[in-house]
């Protein structure tokens, strides 16, 4: 059976429609992932351009070619803001209107010079093209790429933006305006590739979308909202899969328990909101001194714990005194005037082979016992879990980081 270009035409604006329906539906249930809007827009824009070329002949050719194609150029436009938003980019007035407002002087004075077309398609191909490449760029710029829906979005405006290419080369390279006629072997592609781009395009952007929810769930579901960093249960998963590989024979983590000191105080002098701008700015001061690797959670209140994986206790002791400095140098300004923050922290390693974080949380919360006791704003190592070699006291001083200037 064949089809006549009227029905492609028509298959590819309803499948436009669809496609703008779906992504409205989507939007309206998914608020706070953005730029869902501004692709309906696009697809509904462009469905309602590419719905007017079969009018061609019946109606002014104002109608069927400078309001169809620039209702199709916006469209893109659209899309392309639509990526920027959903990328965490701003989107601008003037990323909106710039697209029709460049496309409708130009195709209207085309139209009164050319009434062939060719130089009207091919300066639609080219700022398709434009537009392709720009949203293109802002999915693999903004979005990680990581995701399968991404990629498949970024691969299929890619080869969309590809195909453009191709088909400006044509236009270009043909003699005649043929090619760019809404009726013929060459429109029929062109139709045909967009219909299959739009339906797919749309579903990657649904499958985009709850990438994007399901990401903020887990992130809802593993951070502290007040700090960013992991929460307990976060931080008790991330820890057993670590002991699990290092019981596997790889080298046992270090973990550590970070307690900030007078903290009780501090609220009371400056004012609960200084408070929690001091464990902000204490979550972000330490996971500056940390690797990637490395698990920060709130453990509760102004408490923090620490997996330090692969870690001697040696390395860890100076990983945590690097911490406790950094918050001791930074000034903070407080309701009762300019404030300083300290640290004290209890440093443990889990003994090898062993999966039982317990224990070793236990002995790190002894050793930050001993660091309050023994004036706060320090670092205490547990001693070595090895039962056949207790720790002596010289491997003890070793890793016992004490501030400057306190007496030892
Ligand atoms: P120490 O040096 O012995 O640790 O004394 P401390 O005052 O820090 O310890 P304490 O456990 O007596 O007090 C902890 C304080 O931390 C009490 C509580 O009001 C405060 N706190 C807990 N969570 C938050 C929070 O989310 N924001 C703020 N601003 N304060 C908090
Ligand atoms: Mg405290
Ligand atoms: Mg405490």
């Amino acid at each position: 059976m064949d089809l006549d270009s009227k029905t492609i035409i028509a298959m590819m604006s309803l499948s436009s429609l669809a496609a703008a329906a779906t992504l409205a539906l989507a939007s309206r249930m998914h608020l706070a992932v953005r730029g869902i809007g501004l692709w309906a827009w696009g697809f509904a824009l462009g469905g309602i351009g590419v719905g007017l070329y079969p009018l061609r002949g019946a109606v002014s050719p104002l109608l069927t070619v400078l309001v169809a194609s620039t209702c199709i150029i916006a469209g893109y436009g659209l899309l392309w803001a639509g990526m920027r938003r959903f990328a965490g980019r701003r989107v601008a007035p003037w990323h909106l209107a710039l697209p029709p407002l460049i496309a409708a002087p130009v195709l209207g004075t085309l139209y009164l010079a050319d009434h062939a077309a060719a130089g009207r398609s091919a300066f639609i191909s080219a700022l398709i093209l434009v537009l392709l490449v720009l949203a293109t760029a802002e999915l693999v710029r903004g979005c990680g790429g990581r995701a399968l829906g991404r990629r498949l979005l970024a691969g299929l405006f890619g080869a969309h933006a590809v195909f453009y290419a191709a088909r400006l080369i044509a236009i270009l390279a043909a003699d005649s305006g043929a090619v760019a006629e809404p009726v013929g072997a060459f429109a029929t592609i062109t139709f045909v590739e967009a219909f299959v781009w739009v339906v797919f395009s749309a579903l990657a952007m649904v499958v985009s979308t709850s990438e994007v929810l399901q990401e903020e769930l887990n992130r809802q579901a593993t951070r502290d909202p007040l700090t960013e960093t992991y929460n307990r249960r976060a931080f008790y998963d991330l820890a057993g899969r670590e002991l699990a590989r290092a019981a596997r024979g790889g080298r046992p983590p270090a973990v550590a328990m970070l307690d900030l000191d007078h903290f009780k105080s501090l609220n009371d002098r400056h004012g609960h909101d200084a408070g929690d701008r001091v464990l902000q700015a204490f979550a972000a001061t330490a996971a500056a001194c940390l690797r990637p690797s490395d698990v920060l959670a709130r453990y509760g209140g102004e408490e923090f714990v620490l997996l330090l994986p692969d870690t001697p206790l040696a390395d860890a002791v100076a990983v945590a005194d690097r911490i406790r400095r950094a918050l001791e140098a930074q000034p903070f300004d407080g309701a009762g005037g300019p404030l300083h923050a300290t640290v004290s922290i209890g440093v443990a390693t889990v003994a090898a082979g062993t999966t039982d974080l317990e224990a070793t949380l236990k002995a790190a919360d002894r050793a930050l016992y001993r660091a309050k006791a023994a004036g706060r704003n320090r670092v205490e190592a547990a001693p070595p879990p090895l039962p056949d070699a207790p720790p002596s006291s010289a491997a003890l001083d070793a890793t016992t980081a004490r501030p400057a200037g306190t007496a030892a």
